[in-house]
């Protein structure tokens, strides 16, 4: 059974709005993304042949300024999941309170399939035909699964090409020669580990031996892995698409990452004494104090729920925790650190990039990283009290802070004409 990322989506929305006392007038117009486009992009392969591939870009809301939100390749990108994301990123930037409004884009393909030279064609041709949606003021686009600075690269280029000008903030993670920002490669792995931390401060707990597993070894699982066990985290086992690698003792992550950089696309060739191979549903069932899903929606779900054994969940990925296993979760007492707050920290330093290109400053990156800091702390104190003045979970509090703030700016714009 697919769970709907987009069902999931609005029954968290009607429930804030429920505790938040609105009536269904006061939000129901943020149910309903503002744009959808599909498009449908030709592209001719390597071997001459021509293949079509589905990409789209919604935009959720612009109620409390541009659209912005990432793009993703994958086999399992469709319409409901790119609105779930939008909407999610529109939450997002309210929580942690930057002016942006929410949207998300993505291409339905397998890009391990598919040569660089491809990829780039894709990537031009899919800028060029959602053209008229994207632009510094309207909805800046930037990098999620499966998209990294190069691709963020080639849609500056193509933007600029249509413009006949540089125009950098376009997309944001682009990579520094062309405008990116320091500090916003590992930007979402830093804010993981700086919610992780404060989380531990609350609970008056120590981080040193803690031990943590970690789903995903991209960009926000590696990064989070290598700046927790900086940190005295023990890091026993993380998964990747080929699979998991587990060690009581903890695993040795700049060792992993060093496999990694050296041009592996996973991690299924690993090996080092000590290290025993699981499976990916076994990291998620696993006794560690906190988990950190990385990768995908849904992962922990309706069918695993009840295996679950970790003390915490830290959602580093987008919608990790189905609304189900969610609701169960809750009630045995587990705490989750949700999604808007915990993988903010991408949002923000993509925020201070574009800051950056529209006024063609240059920040350094310790100036970047203390503002990130303060961005994610303040965020974070203002979940964890709300959530224990009104004696709900993190996720609602997270929720009810951000809804207002859109219902709110809606309000004050009122409803045109
Ligand atoms: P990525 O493409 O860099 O990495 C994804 C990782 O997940 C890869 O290691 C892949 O092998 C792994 N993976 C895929 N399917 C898996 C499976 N079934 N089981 C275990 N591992 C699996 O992507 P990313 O940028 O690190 O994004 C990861 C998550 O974080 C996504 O939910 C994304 O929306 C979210 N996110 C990313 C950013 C960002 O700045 N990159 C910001 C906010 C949120």
């Amino acid at each position: 059974m697919k769970n709907n990322p987009y069902e999931s989506m609005l029954q968290q929305l009607d429930r804030a709005a429920q505790l938040l006392g609105y009536t269904e007038d006061d939000y129901i117009a943020l149910k309903y993304p503002e744009r959808e486009l599909v498009v449908s992009i030709p592209i001719e392969m390597d071997d001459g042949k021509v293949k079509v591939f589905t990409g789209y870009r919604v935009q959720h809301s612009s109620s409390r300024g541009p659209c912005k939100g990432g793009v993703r390749f994958h086999p399992s990108v469709d319409l409901d999941e790119v609105k779930a994301l939008s909407a999610w990123m529109t939450w997002k930037c309210s929580l942690v309170n930057i002016p942006y409004g929410g949207a998300k884009g993505g291409i339905c393909c397998d890009p391990t399939k598919l040569s660089k030279n491809e990829i780039r064609r894709l990537t031009r041709r899919f800028t060029a035909m959602i053209l008229p949606l994207i632009g510094p003021e309207k909805d800046i686009p930037a990098p999620d699964v499966n998209t990294n600075p190069e691709v963020m690269g080639w849609m500056m280029d193509t933007y600029s090409m249509f413009k006949g000008y540089a125009v950098p903030g376009v997309v944001t993670g682009k990579p520094l020669e062309v405008g990116g920002a320091l500090g916003r490669n590992e930007a979402t792995g830093r804010g993981v580990e700086l919610v992780v931390k404060r989380l531990v401060k609350k609970l008056g707990k120590s981080l040193n031996g803690m031990t943590v597993a970690v789903q995903g070894f991209g960009n926000v699982g590696s990064i989070s892995a290598r700046l927790l066990s900086a940190e005295g985290a023990k890091i026993v086992a993380i998964s990747d698409v080929s699979g998991g690698k587990y060690n009581a003792d903890g695993l040795d992550i700049n060792d992993m990452i060093k496999y990694i950089s050296e041009g592996q696309s996973n991690l299924k060739g690993y090996n080092k004494s000590g290290i025993k191979e699981i499976k990916n549903e076994e990291l998620l069932e696993l006794d560690v104090d906190i988990l950190i899903p990385a990768a995908l929606e849904n992962q922990i779900n309706e069918e695993n729920v009840n295996r679950i054994k970790a003390k915490y969940i830290v959602e580093a990925a987008n919608g990790p925790v189905s609304y189900e296993a969610d609701k169960i979760l809750e009630e045995k007492g587990i705490i989750i650190i949700p999604d808007i707050l915990t993988n903010s920290g991408g949002v923000i330093v993509s925020y201070f990039e574009w800051v950056q290109n529209i006024q063609f400053l240059l920040w350094d990156e310790e100036h970047t990283n203390k503002m990130l800091e303060r961005i994610i702390v303040r965020s974070f104190d203002e979940v964890w009290s709300k959530s224990q003045e009104k004696g709900i979970s993190p996720r609602m509090a997270a929720y009810m802070i951000a809804v207002a703030r859109v219902v709110e700016a809606k309000r004050i714009r009122g409803i045109f004409p």
